[in-house]
């Protein structure tokens, strides 16, 4: 049998904080465990908000954490075309259309949420005639492409996947994906021809990721990786959640918010040690 494949896919949108050191940890000492390797995935779809000085200050932090991957390094931004095929083939099987409604529109027509707590999308431009899409294409309206969901799950019936978990000595459990919550996904954007959802799908099959460890706060996201490897005929790695290093104010923490980085402390003098104790290792 081959060995165990787990990856660690940070995006290069800003420094690495003590979560994401959490999420190394977690993930490469998983692979020691388990007799694998850990690959390195830079998701960097987000031209806008990723540059390349945040993708060799992830190298650098990652090796001053004592932590060492086999070349090359997969890096998202070289295979738009990939993705762009994949989402072609859910097109070819009519579960993509094209939406034109703004976030605004979307926040109005909306009456409930998803499991990240933003507006579920009412399915506005899903019954839209043929020639309405096709006149508003070519307009040039702005567009994002989602997954007809419903559509997609007639065609899959009931999508199981299996958690390893809290532990990974835990035995194993089958859990039932509930794509459904997320209502009709963005898998495409007008300047990006891919999302995190199709690329992360595709990429893991890409990479014969067999074990996904990731935080909870992408637990109730892995419903929608499973119903598109399903439509893609892509394998399901087995799952585990991490637990989140939440900051003082309970919130988990954000690049965004400020968190401290990794640099920060090491320039303060914290060693890699003083890391692995700080996340609990
Ligand atoms: N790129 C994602 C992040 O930085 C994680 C990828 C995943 O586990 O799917 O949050």
């Amino acid at each position: 049998m081959s060995k165990p494949l787990l990856r660690f896919a940070p995006s290069p949108n800003g420094h690495l904080h003590l979560g994401h050191a959490l999420s190394a940890l977690v993930t490469w000492n998983a692979a020691q465990s388990l007799g694998g390797i850990t690959l390195l995935r830079i998701e960097d779809i987000d031209q806008s908000r990723c540059k390349p000085e945040f993708t060799q200050a992830i190298f650098d932090d990652l090796t001053w954490l004592g932590l060492t991957w086999p070349e090359p390094v997969l890096i998202q931004s070289e295979r738009f075309d990939l993705y762009a095929e994949a989402a072609n083939r859910l097109r070819a099987m009519d579960l993509i259309y094209p939406c034109f409604c703004s976030r605004t529109e979307i926040a109005e027509a909306s009456t409930s949420v998803d499991p990240d707590g933003a507006p579920l999308y009412p399915g506005t431009c899903r019954h839209l005639s043929n020639a309405t899409r096709i006149a508003r294409l070519e307009r040039g309206d702005p567009v994002q492409f989602r997954l007809d969901t419903e559509a997609a799950l007639a065609r899959t019936g009931m999508l199981t996947f299996t958690v390893i978990g809290p532990t990974l000595h835990d035995r194993p459990q089958i859990r039932h994906a509930r794509p459904e919550r997320w209502g009709d996904v963005v898998l495409q954007r007008k300047d990006t021809p891919t999302s995190y959802h199709l690329s992360v799908v595709v990429d893991d099959a890409a990479q014969h990721i067999t074990h996904v460890t990731r935080g909870r706060d992408l637990e109730a996201a892995t419903d929608i990786h499973v119903l598109l490897q399903m439509l893609l005929g892509l394998p399901t790695p087995f799952y585990h959640f991490h637990r989140l290093l939440l900051g003082d104010d309970g919130q988990k923490l954000a690049k965004s918010k400020g968190s401290q980085s990794l640099s920060d402390l090491r320039a303060l003098g914290w060693t890699p040690d003083d890391v692995r104790r700080a996340v609990g290792f």
